[in-house]
């Protein structure tokens, strides 16, 4: 029962063919069979997730339901969760058991949802492979000697290998996105703004935002229907009314203009990721939609700008990881300097320790201007060419990744490699836009993602064009023999 996306559990629930508790209870024995291949799990709620099915099944009864009440989840472990330990994939945290829920926690408790447990994640969301986590790699269920793609490796890896029906992420420059193409599944970021970030551990706060991790755009639509809309506690959230994204996925894609970024299509791009993409791009045409080239002059530039204002924002957003409120403490510490010295050094892993001596230099008085300030400059120049583009389009398509999941330790020597593994969908969170990523193909049994990116606050048409794509291919529906 537990192989199908959320949108026919939902249905299998309504029509009594199981109950919560049974479902649930199916994907606690699948994640007691296979956590231990995947480790994609951080932590197991088991008896919370029983309780909740239990509550669930109540309200299905008394007929106090929505549509996701019952249906098991798993939160990417950068989400405080009252009660249950909440590490960020540091050994700084290791040891911290959240006092209060963030707010899309407590959105998808109000909504019924069962919560299975916390994904494991590269450490303090940095990194795209899933390597940096304190409590070790995520193998990608289509290839265990391949990783999942990170910082949501864990969610990912939970939802092709359905050891949850669904999951949510966390996307500062393709967190989301990237894990989805290489796990075959559908991530959706949406605009910076959409979804509360409050009680979302911060990585880089104008760039963090959260999303569903799931098997389709329906089930994103419906995850989307519970996580978006304004929040009084984080005041970046916009003061908006989401709208009902279960609406929309059904309209015609006539006379959609499709938007494909020259620069996308370049060197760089592996031939089967293109020949993907050119599938997708003829089946939108078959849906009356019309193919149009677009041009990002600035996006070469967006990893570059990328790695010097997200480091910035790190250095300061993990100052407050110093050893004395919460979070890890060196032994044995002789004065105060000596506990917040060997207490950074002992918590924090040599990426994330390599981001905070990036951010720190950027900004410091003497390189403010020739490193943090131009890369706020070209932040700006990228979203420009993004609404220059919007002028002509709808929506712009292209490759998600360059290429499909890689080896375990492959890309470890050096980060620089790492980082271009961002290099398509970096640009979109330094504009602040909705991204998403759909399965569109295979290639020597891995999967292949596109990549979507739609205007400001539009990501009920992103959905929509997803949707259909997905109405017409089953790609999202290939799982991986687990
Ligand atoms: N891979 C990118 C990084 O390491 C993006 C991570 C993310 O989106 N959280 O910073």
């Amino acid at each position: 029962m537990s192989r199908r996306t959320v949108a026919a559990l939902s249905r299998s629930l309504a029509q009594g063919e199981f109950s919560s508790t049974e479902l649930t209870r199916d994907y606690l024995d699948r994640i007691k069979k296979f956590n231990g291949v995947f480790n994609a799990y951080i932590t197991v709620t088991e008896e919370l997730a029983l309780a909740q099915a239990a509550a669930a099944d109540q309200r299905r009864a008394r007929g106090e339901h929505g549509p996701l009440t019952g249906i098991p989840l798993a939160h990417k472990d950068i989400f405080c969760m009252r009660d249950v330990l909440t590490t960020c994939g540091s050994k700084m945290l290791a040891n911290f058991i959240s006092p209060y829920d963030a707010t899309v926690v407590e959105r998808f408790n109000a909504a019924g949802t069962v919560t299975l447990g916390k994904t494991n994640m590269d450490e303090f969301a940095m990194g795209s492979s899933n390597e940096t986590s304190f409590f070790g790699a995520v193998r990608n269920p289509w290839d265990t000697e391949r990783v999942p793609g990170g910082s949501s490796g864990g969610s990912a890896a939970a939802v092709a290998a359905d050891l949850c029906a669904m999951a949510t992420g966390t996307d500062t420059g393709g967190s989301i996105r990237q894990p989805a193409a290489f796990c075959g599944i559908t991530g959706f970021k949406p605009s910076y703004g959409r979804i509360s970030r409050w009680g979302m551990i911060a990585f880089a706060s104008s760039l963090d935002q959260a999303g569903p991790i799931c098997k389709s755009a329906e089930d994103a639509a419906l995850m989307m229907n519970v996580m978006a809309g304004p929040d009084i506690k984080d005041s970046t959230c916009v003061d908006m009314a989401a709208p009902d994204y279960m609406a929309t996925l059904n309209d015609s894609l006539k006379g959609l203009r499709i938007g494909v970024p020259r620069q996308h299509l370049a060197k760089g791009l592996g031939a089967e990721v293109e020949s993907a993409l050119q599938e997708a791009l003829k089946l939108y045409e078959s849906l009356g939609a019309t193919v149009h080239e677009v041009d990002l002059p600035n996006s070469h530039l967006s990893v570059s700008a990328y790695y010097v204002i997200a480091p910035a924002e790190a250095s300061a957003n993990l100052s407050r990881f110093d050893g004395v409120r919460y979070g890890y403490r060196c032994e044995n510490p002789v004065n105060l300097e000596d506990m917040y010295k060997r207490t950074r050094s002992e918590g924090f892993g040599s990426e994330v320790k390599r981001r905070i001596m990036v951010g720190t230099y950027a900004l410091s008085a003497g390189f403010y201007d020739a490193y943090y300030l131009k890369a706020q400059q070209i932040r700006r120049l990228i979203k420009n060419d993004f609404d220059n583009a919007f002028k002509d389009v709808d929506v712009i398509i292209g490759p998600t990744t360059p290429h499909t999941a890689f080896k375990i330790g492959e890309k470890n020597d050096d980060p620089v490699t790492m980082y271009l593994e961002d290099i398509y969908t970096i640009a979109v969170n330094l504009a602040g836009l909705p991204g998403m990523s759909i399965p569109a193909g295979m290639h020597n049994g891995l999967p292949i993602g596109i990549q979507l990116v739609g205007k400001d606050f539009d990501e009920a048409r992103l959905l929509n064009i997803a949707h259909q794509y997905q109405q017409n291919t089953d790609w999202h529906l290939q799982r991986p023999e687990v």
